[in-house]
């Protein structure tokens, strides 16, 4: 399993490269620097990537409606950092300029390939030995029903209806695998949260999703999803502190965050959410983990959530 929270060393500057693409991620403008040797190859890379797939990633314009207070400075101790990646050089300046947009994540060099081009169902499996066992990477999308989780795996693939056939019946409760460009897999999970008896969540909880967080060794990561527009619900934050103490590598995404409550009727605002949910899991984790913020209303962090994709999955590819 891969160990997503170590902070190997590598140089940084090969991110300080102009590209329009990139730079609608992230979270402050670049300072204008000429690349470095090192850039161009990362960027002819990216560049091949981005002109030769059949559906480019457009600018999400969505971004220049996220209110100002969205990009807060974060501090580097709350960055996730990716493995493989130093920002030991970097200025607090040029290290913003390689954060996602919406997001704690900086971006690595392996962030390439972030495109979905195709996306197919596979199949409902009822248990981990069951899975697809052709060795491809997968990421887990889990949450609490109503999250939005359908409606965020829609939007990553571009594709209204394809998480339907999760909610098809005798598909619910089941691992479900969605192969991305024949390379990769979405994996939507069995919501939690629904039934109001605690004891039964928790069997729902271990039959269905433990044993796989535990043994399935081709999984990424897990991305949890978190409503951004709800103050946080004691179950998430169980669900999170237990994947942190268990070491599985978790990625927090909020959804829901173009949902603005009136400040008069109490309601917070999503980033508040957001912010709040990290204190309260700060203990379980030995470092910050990556965590993400979406809408599928929006589009929100989709793209981001490919690019944060891309880069932990070529990364586990090499190691
Ligand atoms: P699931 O049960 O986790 O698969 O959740 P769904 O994707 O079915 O969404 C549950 C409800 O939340 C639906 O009414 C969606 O329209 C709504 N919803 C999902 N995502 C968003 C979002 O990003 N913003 C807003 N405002 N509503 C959303």
């Amino acid at each position: 399993m891969v160990i997503l929270h170590q902070l190997p060393r590598l140089h940084s500057s090969i991110f300080l490269t102009k590209t329009p693409f990139l730079y609608n991620h992230f979270n402050l403008l670049p300072k204008p620097k000429l690349p470095t040797k090192n850039t161009s190859t990362l960027f002819s890379a990216l560049n091949s990537t981005l002109s030769t797939t059949s559906e480019p990633i457009p600018l999400p314009t969505h971004n220049l409606d996220i209110p100002e207070e969205t990009h807060v400075p974060i501090s580097i101790e709350k960055l996730f950092i990716p493995p493989d990646t130093d920002v030991s050089s970097d200025t607090a300046a040029s290290l913003s300029t390689r954060i996602l947009k919406g997001s704690n994540i900086v971006l690595s060099k392996y962030a390439r390939d972030a495109q979905v081009s195709q996306a197919d169902f596979v199949k409902s499996s009822v248990d981990t030995q069951a899975c697809p066992s052709d060795g491809l990477p997968e990421f887990a999308l889990v949450g609490r029903s109503n999250v939005g989780k359908s409606s965020l795996l829609n939007s990553i693939v571009r594709r209204k209806k394809l998480a339907l056939t999760s909610k098809k019946p005798g598909k619910t409760q089941c691992i479900n695998h969605f192969r991305i460009n024949d390379s990769w897999y979405l994996v939507d999970l069995p919501g939690y949260g629904y039934a109001a008896a605690p004891h039964e969540l928790r069997i729902d909880w271990e039959k269905f999703t433990k044993d796989y967080f535990l043994n399935r060794s081709t999984l990424v990561s897990v991305f949890l999803l978190i409503d951004a527009s709800i103050p946080a619900k004691k179950i998430d934050l169980e669900y999170a502190s237990w994947l942190g103490e268990n070491q599985v590598p978790m990625t927090l995404v909020f959804t829901k965050c173009d949902k603005r409550k009136k400040r008069k009727n109490g309601g917070k605002r999503p980033e508040e959410n957001v912010n709040d949910f990290q204190e309260l899991i700060r203990g379980f984790f030995q470092t910050a983990p990556p965590w993400i913020m979406t809408s599928s209303v929006t589009n929100q962090g989709r793209d981001e959530i490919l690019l944060h994709m891309a880069q932990l999955r070529n990364y586990w590819l090499k190691h």
